[in-house]
């Protein structure tokens, strides 16, 4: 049974999907595995103490992150992972607790560790042009400094797959406004699917983007507060859940009313994202 949310956050250890938090069971995963680590599972506000939307995901040494909050590098430094070991930044949308984190990742690898690999980031149109501004603004003159690595924006388009580093991208338009396309993401490697819906209330395109998907991590910001615009409640996931065809869900973005009904979800098919948690895929 996979089924966090009845025992402590991250704790519970299954067969079936491989869930941890412990460093030590980190080499449990098998050869073909994608190894996802929770870095934030918060909202925007860090309800309940969880650090703002980061994934990092780790396929045979090649290593990408998936979102990247203003709490990032909190996270990485806690869970002993290296920020210069990954390659590539996706981003779902402009919003800071999704891409702020990237303004202090610039500054620690240029001026901290004094990164010497490049780093690809990638994410909606206008991406490069928002990472600058908020670099001027949080930090002046920071925009200005070019980094001693090679720093590469690539981005993307609604329904125009790319390929980066090895990774195949198609980016799915959600509902949630944020001056840029907000975009729900599927990313395909080596034959596994990992789809990720960003922030965004339900949209029928959240059906392709995790179709088959062998795993879809989806914004559950709320239990049952269904009036909140924009994103997700459990209420309208249970109802659409079947169609997404993913072999498992994990649910993340959790604000307190979510977290504080996580008991109620019982499918064996959904788990509860967790600071810290171990995947493998
Ligand atoms: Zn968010
Ligand atoms: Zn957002």
């Amino acid at each position: 049974m996979l089924d966090e949310g009845h025992g402590p956050a991250g704790t519970r250890r299954s067969d079936h999907c491989n869930v941890s938090r412990r460093d030590e069971d980190r080499g449990s995963k098998k050869d073909d595995d994608m190894q996802l680590t929770v870095i934030g599972s918060g909202d925007a506000f860090g309800s309940g103490g969880r650090l703002q939307t980061s994934f990092h995901v780790d396929d045979d040494g090649t290593k990408f992150l998936v979102d990247c909050g203003a709490s990032t590098l909190i996270g990485m430094h806690r869970e002993g992972l290296d920020p210069c070991a990954v390659e590539t930044i996706f981003i779902t949308h402009l919003h800071g607790d999704h891409f702020a984190g990237l303004v202090w990742w610039k500054i620690h690898a240029h001026h901290t560790v004094r990164r010497k690999t490049p780093l690809t980031v990638v994410g909606p149109v206008g991406l490069e042009e928002r990472f600058h501004a908020t670099c001027e603004v949080l930090f002046p003159g920071s925009s200005k400094v070019e980094p001693r690595f090679e720093m590469k924006f690539v981005e993307f388009a609604e329904r125009e797959p790319i390929e980066v580093g090895g990774t195949r991208l198609t980016a799915y338009a959600g509902e949630h406004p944020s001056g840029a396309l907000s975009a729900a993401l599927r990313l395909e490697r080596g034959g596994k699917v990992l789809s990720y819906s960003g922030d965004t209330q339900w949209v029928d395109t959240l059906v392709d983007c995790a179709r088959g998907a062998d795993l879809f991590i989806t914004e559950c910001y709320s239990y049952d507060e269904t009036s909140i615009p924009y994103h997700l409640n459990w209420q309208v996931l249970a109802d659409k859940i079947d169609t997404l065809a993913a072999q498992r869900v994990m649910l993340t973005h959790m604000n307190l009313n979510m977290l504080a009904n996580r008991h109620r979800v019982t499918r064996p098919d959904v788990i509860f994202a967790n600071d810290g948690m171990v995947v493998n895929f």
